[in-house]
């Protein structure tokens, strides 16, 4: 379920030149910015790395120009999560539109020793490079030349950057929502889709369900028929819950991880599936969730359990995103690119935001590949036009 749509080079104007130029002679220093970030791992399940990291953002910020309200919420099972907030100079009743982004890693500590942040030639590596922290460099890069442009930002912005994006953002997504409800529009900093940097303005939602079922043990070879074997079982729930993926609804049921039994002679007591689900239309969430807590067992000997739910609601294309993906798309047109756009299976934060109605565009931070992949790497050259297209949207979302 992608598709993107293809570039095609366009003349850009001069003032879109000079603002190329200016990121171009800051490329380096954007570059530095990416590394610092990189080179503080921060692992979504290890609060006090998250919480390093978080400081060393919250200082970045700080610096910035202007009246900065940098604000620490403090997360109890992982890393504090961070608000700035700018103040606007003028007099405008207008509403604030949020940078949106987190600074937790897939990658464990240590991974930086075997996957160094390194340039080579037009590539930069390191654990989290794309996914992403270039995504918070190029917000910090966007502000302070919106900051030095205007003299002080030319309307109010609010940045969120969570601690636990990579594990489901339990502890963060009340916060996202509120800000998200107050904020005339959010922009979303997770890696780009292809090496064409296109936008992402539709991610399916996304739910995780666990299918236990517990039979009876019994000595396989003594006492077989005392026993009611739990894998059996839950092989016929695996393909009763697999029939209902619907490709057409881009509907997709995938049963991810099993477990079960202990011995080869026993007959298995236990057994139990991870099953991932995937939704394109927030009006298949109910349907499917209730198909998923109506599984009855096929053996009535057996018992069986369903937890888990529906995390994140698909972020639709909503006219509200497409205007949002509109105004991306003239800037870039300016800066002499045709941006494209992307639909794909992976939920952000940008679904919880796109879920309650307001515009939100995705996939604006860096261009690269191999999120969450030992190759991990963003493309060095892309990073001023990025900046650029961030920086024009800032100032129109
Ligand atoms: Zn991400």
């Amino acid at each position: 379920m992608k598709s993107v749509s293809r570039n095609a080079p366009t003349h850009a104007s001069a003032e879109a030149q000079r603002r190329l130029a200016y990121f171009a002679e800051r490329r380096d220093e954007i570059v530095s910015t990416i590394r610092e970030l990189v080179e503080i791992e921060s692992p979504s399940d290890n609060k006090a790395a998250v919480d390093r990291v978080a400081e060393a953002v919250a200082h970045k910020f700080s610096r910035l120009g202007g009246k900065v309200d940098v604000r620490v919420h403090p997360a109890k099972d992982f890393g504090n999560h961070l608000q700035i907030d700018f103040d606007f100079a003028g007099k405008s009743a207008a509403k604030p539109v949020l940078l949106l982004g987190h600074y937790d890693t897939v990658y464990p500590l240590g991974t930086l020793a075997a996957m160094p942040c390194r340039a080579v030639d037009n590539k930069l590596t390191g654990p989290g490079v794309l996914d992403m922290k270039s995504g918070i460099a190029l917000m910090l890069h966007a502000l302070a030349a919106l900051q030095e442009w205007h003299g002080g930002l030319p309307r109010p912005v609010t940045v969120l950057l969570v601690s636990d994006e990579e594990v489901g953002s339990d502890s963060s997504r009340p916060i996202t929502e509120s800000l998200a409800k107050k904020a005339a529009a959010v922009l979303v900093l997770e890696p780009s889709y292809g090496f064409q940097g296109a936008v992402k303005t539709a991610r399916k939602g996304v739910g995780g369900y666990l299918v236990k079922v517990t039979g009876k043990a019994s000595h396989a070879g003594l006492d077989f028929q005392k026993g009611v074997n739990a894998i059996v079982e839950l092989a016929r729930q695996i393909e009763k819950v697999s029939s209902f993926t619907d490709l057409k609804k881009g509907l997709t049921v995938n049963v991810g991880i099993v477990s079960g039994g202990s011995r080869t002679n026993v007959v298995p007591a236990e057994a139990a599936a991870q099953v991932d689900v995937r939704i394109a239309r927030t009006k298949d969430a109910a349907g499917i969730d209730k198909k998923m807590r109506s599984l009855r067992p096929f053996n009535r000997k057996c018992k069986i359990e369903i937890t888990g739910g529906i995390n994140r609601p698909p972020m639709e294309r909503t006219t509200g995103v497409a205007a949002l993906y509109e105004q991306a798309v003239a800037i870039a047109r300016e800066l002499g690119w045709k941006l494209g756009e992307a639909a794909v299976g992976g939920g952000s934060d940008g679904n919880f935001t796109a879920g309650l109605g307001i515009p939100t565009l995705d996939g604006l931070g860096g261009v690269g590949d191999g999120a969450h992949a030992p190759h991990e790497h963003i493309l060095i050259s892309e990073l001023p036009r990025r900046a650029a297209l961030i920086a024009g949207l800032i100032e129109v979302a």
